[in-house]
């Protein structure tokens, strides 16, 4: 069965989120690590730990994605910008894997005028801030749809990040639909080769999750607009060739598109019977 769910509120807390996701017939999340836009959290009570992990064991839960604040900026040559990234990378490694989540994902960054080898070597020692290498997480770098300066819209940067860390086998890639497109990565035309060209570059094994998003922006337009599935220049049957890939059918598949969660709950029933899986509602 495809595993698949959305970005999912924490207002009401990781076990209300992960409550949330199996109402909306989901049976995975991504979670942001604290609040997007600040830096503030909540810390987690033992109890509402262990509601977290029940709610995952008993709905056959696949791996749960957190994702980083946006606000995090890894590459930035401003010191007080680039402390502030390794005081979260360092804090949200931690938690993160101390809730038993299995991945977390960040934007690798922006390098806002030093240049990319300047930026990654600012991401690579941050990383080795965060990452002791005796965790069970694992930290995904986001492939970027490359507005601006930012890095990761190729996949020999997020190489050359993950080969520059000293633990590299705690790094893995969450491959983002809308990213890959308007970066330049022909998905609709041309999966097999964009996944030969992952292969070669990065190596299959290390593609952890899959960001499901459509893209209103058109191919090659390095901007990052999601769109709803099948609403976008993507489009349906190009999307359904990657949830069906052989190579990709098996990961975890997450939801960032502009709707609600009454939205992304049609929408990942609308997916599955597409891919003619049975209705979860009908029991059929
Ligand atoms: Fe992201
Ligand atoms: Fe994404
Ligand atoms: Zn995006």
């Amino acid at each position: 069965m495809l595993t698949i769910g959305s970005h999912m509120s924490i207002a009401d807390g990781i076990a209300g989120a992960a409550q949330n996701a199996v109402e909306m017939e989901a049976n995975t999340m991504q979670i942001f690590t604290r609040n997007p836009r600040g830096s503030g959290y909540r810390a987690c009570s033992e109890k509402e730990r262990e509601r977290f992990d029940a709610i995952r064991r008993e709905n056959g839960f696949g791996p749960v994605l957190a994702h980083a604040p946006y606000t995090m900026n890894l590459a930035s040559a401003r010191e007080s910008t680039w402390e502030f990234a390794c005081m979260v990378i360092r804090e949200d490694v931690a938690r993160m894997d101390a809730l038993g989540i299995e991945n977390l994902v960040f934007h690798p960054g922006s390098h806002t005028g030093i240049g990319v080898c300047a930026g990654i070597e600012n991401i690579i020692r941050g990383l080795d801030q965060g990452i002791t290498g005796r965790e069970r997480i694992t930290v995904l770098l986001e492939t970027m749809s490359g507005k601006g300066t930012e890095i990761g819209a190729s996949f020999e940067e997020l190489k050359a990040i993950r080969d520059g860390v000293s633990h590299p086998e705690r790094v893995g890639i969450c491959l983002d639909t809308c990213h890959v497109f308007s970066a330049g990565y022909d998905i609709v035309h041309d999966l097999e080769g964009v996944l030969e060209e992952f292969d070669r570059v990065l190596g299959l094994p290390l593609l952890r999750a899959i960001h499901l998003n459509d893209s209103l922006a058109p191919f090659g337009s390095h901007k990052d607009r999601h769109a709803v599935i099948g609403e976008g220049q993507i489009g349906m049957e190009a999307l359904l060739g990657v949830l069906e890939h052989p190579r990709l059918k098996n990961l975890p598949f997450y939801l960032e598109t502009p709707l609600d969660d009454g939205g992304h709950k049609r929408e990942i029933r609308m997916i599955r019977q597409q891919l003619g899986e049975a209705d979860p509602v009908s029991g059929a």
